[in-house]
């Protein structure tokens, strides 16, 4: 078993090769360090035995460093010219063995169903991804949603965003991506990445988030009608949920019923909420 990473020239050559000039819409800064690449798959704890989804592979740095691991990598893409190109990538740098360990769906993350991600009839165990940063948010939350069996995961992302993600009742960043992601999981931030591992260099920080599933909070409403809550305490956070939530309730008094009967102060502001008490007061308005 063997796995050739990308250094800054492979990565350079291959992107000149295609004809691939990296597009800010498709936030395509590729890694060209094989220590980073090496380190997301080692916080990741991934390895023989998992299958792992990846968004966004790109050139395929960090796809290589998590085959490198022994585990299963099934990658979506959106870039069909990057689409097309990863298995040959993989084929060049990889023994057989290796390469039939990968696979890639061609699609937006935001589009593709759980079915897609099956490999051998089984769904992916981890999440693992250098994910492109202006949809980063959307997509993790989609996912989380749309495979159940995810158990883990890291990914870089925009180090605000990373804040926001792991951000908790009563941080300065916590906000509705806090909220969102706590429902299906403990989410964490995993260490810092800087700008000088990227091709092109990116005009903003990056950090690591880990995140581990766990059980949804209990409710008798289903998690749309607490998202919704969420939204809607968080869409004017400096005021009271009293008067946040009016419009949700249908007015300030209705607010304050639903709050007291979930044994929420009215007074108290949304960024104090946990995940347990948005799915406690939204079934108090029901
Ligand atoms: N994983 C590679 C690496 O570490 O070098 C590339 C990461 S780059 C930050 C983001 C990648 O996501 C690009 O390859 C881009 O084409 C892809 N991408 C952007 N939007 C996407 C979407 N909605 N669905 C799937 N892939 C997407």
């Amino acid at each position: 078993m063997s796995t050739s990473l990308l250094g800054p020239a492979d990565v350079r050559q291959l992107a000149e090769r295609l004809g691939v000039r990296p597009t800010k819409t498709l936030g395509q800064n590729f890694v060209v360090d094989a220590n980073t690449v090496r380190r997301i798959a080692r916080l990741a704890e991934v390895g023989a035995g998992d299958l792992v989804t990846e968004i966004g592979p790109g050139l395929g740095s960090l796809t290589l460093a998590l085959l490198e691991t022994g585990a299963d990598v099934v990658a979506v893409e959106i870039d069909p010219k990057l689409a097309a190109e990863l298995p040959a990538t993989i084929a060049a740098r990889c023994s057989p063995d290796v390469a039939a360990r990968f696979s890639i769906v061609e699609s937006d993350a935001l589009l593709v169903q759980a079915e897609q991600l099956v490999v051998g009839g089984r769904t992916p165990d981890a999440l693992v991804a250098n994910l492109p940063y202006n949809v980063a948010v959307p997509v993790l939350l989609t996912l989380l949603e749309r495979i159940p069996t995810l158990r883990s995961g890291l990914v870089m992302v925009q180090a605000e965003v990373a804040d926001r993600l792991a951000a908790g009742p009563g941080d300065k960043e916590y906000g509705v991506p806090s909220v969102k992601a706590a429902w299906y999981a403990d989410v964490r931030r995993a260490g810092a990445v800087s700008r000088q591992v990227f091709w092109p260099v990116p005009n903003v920080e990056s950090g690591l988030v880990q995140f581990t599933a766990r059980p949804a909070p209990v409710s008798s409403v289903p998690k749309e009608a607490v998202f919704a809550c969420v939204d809607a305490a968080f869409a004017q956070r400096r005021k009271t949920l009293r008067q946040a939530l009016a419009g949700w309730a249908g007015s300030p008094d209705a607010a304050e019923t639903a709050l007291r009967k979930a044994g929420i102060d009215p007074r108290t502001r949304g960024e104090r909420l946990t995940v347990q008490e948005f799915a406690e007061l939204a079934a108090a308005r029901a």
